[in-house]
């Protein structure tokens, strides 16, 4: 592995400040408090290992507390009552602090995360005011339908009016994990405000500061008391008392398949409805006729970008016998030439994974491959100061059956297959639990859209990987979960539909 260098790097004042507090508390009913056990965990910047600050390990009576306030302030508050024009207001506003805060929120993720500072900088923290402009914009626009009827029951002279209209869901527990922890968290925020629902958040316990800080800023910008409610601790505590409580109408969901299967039975004691945003192991495939060199860089970008710590990343490459060789060659190459180190020093592309503990889990899959006879190309190793960094790894010789090829790494690390011809490729690409997206490289645009309609994928790109909006629906088939985030399936989730019909 390549020298890591740590010399140290300033951080912008801002987030300098905020670090400084060090302790942070949970949010709830608009007030800033202590959990009830006053026990605290810490947070760690994984590059280091240092500690950066310390949450609330919040319990079962916290989580009950928030999820009461979030129900008052739906039952009686000004947010679900409130002009749609005036909620959409709120939500700009948001998305203007979002802007205003983006060197020091990006730089805050980096600490707490680990990432490379222009992923948060230039793609998460932008992305996360653009769903909160997007469903700004959506929240004028719940309709519902007038339905001309066939009944004919009615008394004489009478007429039968019927019509539809959207309610909010009512009281939404957000529950996010660590890989993009700013972005996902407003994919779920952003929508649930609009339809007027109110709020709990339990952000991931190894990266909970930029939420924190998010509360804050929602604040300013003038939403009320109660309607967002932050409880900050760990998944089996605080995390499993917000999926299993009664008085929660929905839970929204990003995080493995593991969790997803264990909010399932959770919800069930109130059947409260939710979204599952879960893993992924997704086919990127190229076509004899791409355009390879850009296919090339697509792919890596596809698997290296964020560390592979992305629930849509291109883990499993496809590519024709015929070009096998150069894209093998070209992935590897531009692997070893990532600058690894600490995410704020601008000359890093890459960062260290989340935490020593995953690293060591991603280390252990390599390893597992190598000795059921994959080939490691590229990488394949971990270290740095605090072990957490892996190298960009390309691994060769992989067969289907493979925990390498089969299972969610969920970092820096790519199987590459070869095919001979599409039937063969589709089959191979569809052979997976998960089937949360897929890429395909082809400069003929009808091979890619016929490829596009065979793969099972909640989405499918032509030439390009991780095209992300807020406009887009993304979420998974199979395995990768229930329901979309983003685009306006994502504002229906949060929604009930009523139907009123009227003798009139
Ligand atoms: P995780 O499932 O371990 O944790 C996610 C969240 O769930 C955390 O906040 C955690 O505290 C909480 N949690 C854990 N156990 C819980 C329980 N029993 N009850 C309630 N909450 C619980 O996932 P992770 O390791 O933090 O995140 C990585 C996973 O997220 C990967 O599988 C990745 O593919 C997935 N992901 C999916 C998407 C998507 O859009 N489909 C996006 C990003 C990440």
């Amino acid at each position: 592995m390549q020298n890591i260098d740590l010399s140290p790097v300033n951080l912008g004042t801002p987030a300098q400040q905020f670090l400084d507090r060090k302790t942070y508390q949970l949010f709830v009913s608009g007030n800033w408090s202590d959990c009830e056990s006053g026990e605290t965990f810490e947070t760690l910047d994984p590059a280091t290992g240092d500690v950066i600050g310390n949450l609330q390990r919040a319990g079962a009576g916290d989580v009950n507390k928030a999820v009461t306030a979030a129900r008052t302030a739906f039952e009686t508050g000004s947010w679900p009552a409130m002009t749609p024009m005036e909620r959409s207001r709120i939500l700009w506003k948001i998305a203007d602090q979002i802007d205003a805060h983006i060197d020091e929120l990006a730089e805050l993720e980096t600490m707490d995360q680990g990432k490379a500072l222009y992923v948060g900088r230039w793609a998460e923290i932008p992305g996360a005011a653009a769903q909160f402009r997007y469903f700004a914009g959506l929240a004028t626009k719940i309709e519902g339908a007038t339905i001309p009827t066939s009944i004919n029951y009615q008394p004489e002279g009478k007429e039968v009016f019927a019509y539809t209209q959207k309610e909010p869901v009512g009281v939404v527990g957000a529950i996010v994990p660590w890989n993009s922890p700013l972005v996902l968290t407003a994919m779920k925020i952003a929508p649930a405000l609009a339809a007027g629902c109110t709020m709990v958040l339990k952000p991931a316990e190894n990266t909970s500061l930029t939420a924190v800080r998010l509360v804050e800023l929602m604040q300013q910008a003038g939403l009320p008391d109660g309607v967002m409610n932050l409880i900050t601790g760990y998944g089996d505590e605080a995390g499993a008392a917000l999926a299993g409580h009664l008085g929660v109408d929905k839970i929204t969901f990003t995080g493995s398949t593991q969790t997803g299967r264990a909010i399932m039975n959770a919800a069930q004691g109130n059947l409260k409805k939710i979204t599952l945003e879960l893993g992924g192991k997704s086919p990127v495939i190229i076509l004899p006729d791409a355009d390879v060199d850009a296919a090339i860089q697509g792919a890596a970008n596809a698997i290296f970008f964020n560390g592979g710590q992305v629930c849509i990343a291109g883990s499993r490459l496809y590519c024709h016998s015929s070009i096998k060789d150069k894209v093998i060659e070209g992935v590897a190459e531009i692997g070893q030439q990532i600058k690894l180190g600490h995410g704020l020093n601008p000359e890093t592309q890459m960062g260290p994974l989340v935490s020593r503990e995953h690293s060591a889990k991603v280390a252990n899959y390599i390893a597992d491959g190598k000795s059921s006879g994959a080939t490691v190309i590229t990488g394949g190793e971990a270290g740095g100061p605090n072990s957490s960094f892996v190298a960009p790894t390309v691994i060769t010789d992989v067969t289907p059956d493979m925990p390498i090829v089969r299972e969610e790494i969920f970092g820096p690390v790519v199987v590459v297959t070869p095919f001979d011809e599409v039937d063969e490729v589709v089959t191979a690409a569809n052979d997976s639990d998960y089937a949360l997206a897929a890429g395909v490289w082809t400069e003929g645009l009808s091979n890619g859209i016929r490829m596009a309609n065979r793969l099972k994928a909640g989405t499918v790109w032509i030439n390009g990987h991780a095209m992300y909006d807020a406009s887009l629906p993304i979420g998974g088939m199979k395995q990768s979960g229930w329901g979309r985030d983003s685009g306006q399936a994502a504002l229906e989730s949060y929604l009930e539909l009523k139907t009123v019909c009227a003798i009139i």
